[in-house]
Order: C-alpha cells, then sequence, then structure tokens
C-alpha cells in the first residue's frame, strides 16, 4: 500500500472518530482516534496491494501531506495531520530498523504476494485514495473545531 493511502486513511479515521463520537466534535477523541488511525495502517496492509518504487512512493506521500496539511489549516485541527503520520507510521517505524518484533508484527499483517499483482490494483489503490480524500475534506470542513480550540497555524 502507498504511504499517501496510509496518511489519508489515518487522517481520514481520525477525521470520523473525531466527528462521529459523542465529544462534540473536539480533540478530546484524539488519542483514541490517533491508535485507530495507527491500527488502519494493519487492515490496509493486509489488503492485496500494488507495490510502488520508492521514489514515487515519496513523491506521492508529499502530495498525500500537503493536501492534508492544508484540510487541518482550513478546519483549524492540528491533530489531523497526526492522524496521518499516525497511519503512516508503522511503515517509518519498520523502515529505521527500530523494532525486530515491530518488523515481524508487520510482516505478520501485511498482504504476501504469492502471484504477480496486475498493475490494475494500483488504480483501485488511487481510486479508494481519492476517495478518502473526499471524505475528509468533506468531513473536516463540516466539522471544524469550535471557535476556543482552534487555531490558526
Ligand atoms: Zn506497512
Amino acid at each position: 500500500m502507498t504511504g499517501a493511502t496510509h496518511l489519508l486513511a489515518g487522517a481520514a479515521v481520525y477525521s470520523v472518530a473525531r466527528t462521529r463520537t459523542k465529544l462534540d466534535g473536539t480533540t478530546r477523541a484524539a488519542p483514541l482516534a490517533l491508535a485507530l488511525a495507527f491500527t488502519s495502517h494493519f487492515l490496509l496492509d493486509a489488503a492485496l496491494h500494488f507495490e510502488l518504487s520508492l521514489p514515487w512512493q515519496y513523491a506521492l506521500a508529499a502530495a498525500a501531506g500537503l493536501f492534508i496539511f492544508q484540510v487541518a489549516r482550513q478546519a483549524g485541527d492540528k491533530y489531523l495531520l497526526l492522524g496521518g503520520i499516525a497511519g503512516a507510521l508503522p511503515d517509518a517505524i519498520c523502515a529505521s530498523g527500530a523494532s525486530q518484533a515491530f518488523i515481524r508484527l508487520h510482516a505478520f499483517f501485511h498482504f504476501k504476494p504469492v502471484f504477480h499483482v496486475p498493475f490494475q490494483m494500483l488504480c483501485l489503490e488511487f481510486a479508494i485514495a481519492l476517495l478518502l480524500a473526499c471524505l475528509l475534506a468533506r468531513n473536516e470542513l463540516a466539522s471544524p473545531l469550535p471557535t476556543p480550540e482552534r487555531k490558526h497555524y
């Protein structure tokens, strides 16, 4: 799964958890929402997907990160970007080599291709990423943080 999809999924999970819980759409839901965003990574990695090369991964992740940053700025929710980062964090932990146990856990959940994954799966992933971006923007901009918590940065 691309880092961009993980970023968008993490931010979307955070956004839905913040705005659709009984916590009045404030950031009081942030710890739970960030944990759910982190967990979303393993669910997405378990799905059949096409693996892109690292340069494409970085370029798409940068674009997704800028999009999330812009939505977070407009909604006044600094945790939204953290939600995206939480969604992509397991890959960063694995790339850092910080924990062999975590790498094994990540590999346990990750899809294992035993056949050639068709390129069309990448198109499907892009469609899903686009839907996540639309959901994220619509959800956040329809439920900006209440004024006292809202900060412009
Ligand atoms: Zn992963």
